[in-house]
């Protein structure tokens, strides 16, 4: 009976990939053909952002077990908002997810809390999925303030929606992008512990226990078994790796 229950609660692994601003028509062609060999796991969700030029052509080539996201949308659906797309853009495609908030945005774009927020919200509403990313800089984790850091960031995205069914939460700790310095397990763990208390106490116990809560940072064939070993760590969001073919070996790990 217990036994039941827990694989009914079970969160299903999820690997996204977010391609950045990266790839060309031949890169993309060669990312698609090496996604479509990948025996996607049953208990596994795999979801790839492409720039938002690719995503159509990536969606049309890959298989149906992998989904297909785009890097950001706009909080209007159409009109004089030059250089946005919009969710409801992406669902004309059938495309139904959209990465969120990430650091690059958020440090490159100037995106607050606050709009990231709203873009959360509006996106949701058009039927798109959000992988909703948060994470501290170096001298935030260095000051000790980590855990204020996302829970602010989480309390921006808890003030627009009610309803976390259909977002999957990326903590990436901004030292560890793209660095090659990943948090260690324990690291991570001890702030997807804390993310799952902070959506336990301000969210709903079952936002706590469906909600998937990714980490990202310098994931990689490497490392991303021992991460996803953690018991809230419910998979990655991988960035450079992503663009290789161990891309193939994290989306295995979720099988432990
Ligand atoms: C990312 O872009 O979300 C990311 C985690 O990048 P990387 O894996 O390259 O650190």
């Amino acid at each position: 009976m217990y036994c039941d229950l827990a694989i009914i609660m079970a969160r299903k692994f999820f690997v996204g990939g977010n391609w950045k601003m990266n790839g060309s028509v031949a890169q993309v062609k060669e990312l698609v053909e090496l996604l479509n060999k990948i025996d996607v796991p049953a208990n596994t969700e795999v979801v790839v952002a492409p720039p938002a030029l690719y995503v159509d052509r990536v969606n049309q080539a890959v298989k149906k077990e992998i989904q297909v996201a785009a890097q950001n949308t706009y909080i209007k659906a159409s009109g004089a908002y030059t250089g946005e797309i919009s969710p409801q853009m992406l669902k004309d495609l059938g495309v139904n997810w959209v990465v969120l908030g990430h650091s690059e945005r958020r440090e490159y774009f100037k995106e607050s809390d606050e709009f990231v927020g709203q873009k959360v919200r509006f996106a949701l509403d058009a039927g798109v999925s959000v992988i909703a990313c948060i994470g501290e800089k170096l001298e935030e984790r260095e000051a000790n303030v980590t855990n204020d850091v996302v829970a602010r960031q989480m309390k921006a995205i808890a003030n627009e929606i009610n309803d976390w069914t259909n977002v999957v939460v990326a903590y990436e700790p901004v030292w560890a992008i793209g660095t090659g310095k990943v948090a260690t397990p324990e690291q991570a763990q001890e702030v997807h512990g804390f993310l799952r208390q902070w959506l336990a106490e301000n969210v709903s116990q079952e936002a706590a226990e469906k909600t998937r809560i990714l980490y990202g940072g310098s994931v990689n064939g490497g490392n991303c078994k021992t991460l996803a070993s953690k018991p809230d760590i419910d998979g990655f969001l991988v960035g450079g790796a992503s663009l290789k073919p161990e891309f193939v070996d994290i989306v295995l790990s979720g099988q432990q």
